[in-house]
């Protein structure tokens, strides 16, 4: 049997839900966001020998979707989602050096360039699966600030029964940014909103519940969707077969928490981990309330690791419902990295190795070198690399002095054409894209 899933704000007789309910509805009625009530518990021993990802997804997924998704469907489903590679690359191939043990899991191969292609391409498929099984159609709407908007653009284009209504604003997103999110796709209208990212999300609530749009079949693909969350179990679970370390370390650079509340749910279903350590740049709400401080959430901070500027992590909460407080201190750590240090991290991690990290794996190298340098962190660590480089070329210049290769993926995206319509800062404007 697969788990059932509960609302982070549930009492004890409040109803579960199917994973396919779960996810087709992404918040709970009660508000909450939904968690297994019971992680299954899997025999990663079996699963590590030797097997490729999309073979591991399939016995993982078992325990947290099970028969909801027959087993030939789901093959199909993994397969086609995870069709890029996720190279593992050793920072410094010989023995000693301050970067030894360390591991840079690369999870930006996909088609977006960012680790976000894992969660937006299962989950499209996922509901492509269910609303055909039940005869649905849905429409996803997303406020983008930057990397989630692509990958769902992209991971959602061409699935029947779905189509996407992507709002963004210029001040938030980089030059390459916007080029992805305004690639004509098959499904896809991209809508720039006159107005800032806040408008975005306001737009975006309000159109949620606004009577107008009540048919509309209204859905959302942001990390508060456990369908997002389920297929970032599974790089965790690839590098801890794949690296020389009974238990590893992993450092994940964080923004809304989601990617780690991936790799904590692979954890409490049984994956050997030493422990994770999370790196945040100047919105550092979850290691003030790791180390015990006052702690509310914050006002979001501009930082050059745009994709984690999140003042008020919404996954936060999934945490807290998953781990009680001593479990989350001695599990979790964190650390804060300013921009000034994430350059020099570029720098440093450049000239010592070679290896040229994007400003979001940069945060998480300079985490693992504070932790490592206070003698804190022996073990083997391996380090989410979320983002390409090529999706910042402006700061990898500035850090580095050259422009980083873009890869072809990226030169290709808008060959298509381009296509996206401004319109006013507020929900009336959307209603000729929302209601057919
Ligand atoms: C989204 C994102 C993050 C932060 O991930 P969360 O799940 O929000 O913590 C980090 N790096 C990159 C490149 C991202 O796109």
């Amino acid at each position: 049997m697969p788990t059932p899933y509960r609302s982070t704000r549930s009492t004890p007789d409040t109803e579960t839900v199917s994973f396919g309910d779960a996810l087709l509805r992404g918040l709970a009625p009660d508000g909450g966001l939904y968690v297994p009530q019971n992680p299954p518990r899997i025999s990663f021993a079996r699963i590590f020998e030797g097997d490729t990802l999309p073979n591991m997804a399939c016995k993982v997924f078992e325990g947290w979707v099970g028969e909801e998704i027959p087993a030939p469907d789901q093959e199909r489903i993994v397969r086609d989602a995870f069709d890029f590679p996720v190279p593992i690359v050793p920072l410094a191939p010989t023995e000693g050096g301050p970067w030894s043990d360390t591991f840079v899991l690369e999870l930006f191969h996909g088609p977006t360039l960012s680790f976000k292609d894992f969660g937006a391409r299962t989950m499209a498929r996922w509901m492509g699966y269910f609303l055909e099984q039940r005869s649905e159609r849905a429409t996803i709407l997303v406020a983008t600030s930057g990397d989630t908007g692509s990958a769902v653009a992209d991971g959602f284009a061409g699935q029947e029964r779905i189509r996407v209504v992507l709002l963004y604003s210029k001040d938030k997103v980089s030059r390459v940014q916007e080029q992805q999110l305004i690639a004509a796709r098959p499904g896809v209208q991209s809508l720039r909103v006159a107005g800032d990212f806040d408008d975005c999300q306001r737009i975006a609530k309000e159109a949620f519940v606004h009577p107008a749009f009540a048919g509309a079949g209204l859905s959302s693909a942001n990390s508060i969707n456990v369908g997002r969350l389920l297929p970032q179990m599974m790089y965790y679970v690839l590098a801890a077969s794949r690296v020389p370390a009974e238990k590893p370390w992993f450092c994940v650079p964080s923004g809304n928490l989601g990617n780690l509340t991936g790799g904590v749910l692979a954890h409490l279903s049984g994956l050997p981990v030493a422990g994770f350590l999370a790196a945040h740049n100047a919105n550092d709400f979850f290691p003030r309330f790791l180390s015990g401080k006052d702690a509310g959430f914050a006002p979001t901070i501009r930082t050059l690791s745009n994709a984690m500027d999140v003042g008020a992590p919404s996954n936060f909460e999934r945490l807290q419902a998953l781990l009680d407080r001593p479990t989350m201190q001695r599990l979790i750590r964190a650390e804060r990295v300013l921009d000034e240090d994430t350059v020099a991290s570029m720098r440093r991690v450049y000239e010592a190795t070679g290896y040229v990290a994007d400003p979001h794996t940069a945060v998480g190298l300079e985490a693992v070198r504070r932790q490592r340098e206070l003698g804190a962190l022996q073990e083997p660590v391996v380090v989410l690399a979320t983002a390409h480089p090529a999706k910042f070329p402006e700061t990898v210049h500035a850090a580095l002095g050259f422009e980083p290769d873009a890869p072809d993926r990226l030169a290709a995206i808008g060959a298509q054409g381009t296509a996206f319509e401004e319109i006013a800062p507020s929900v009336e404007a959307l209603r000729p894209y929302l209601v057919a």
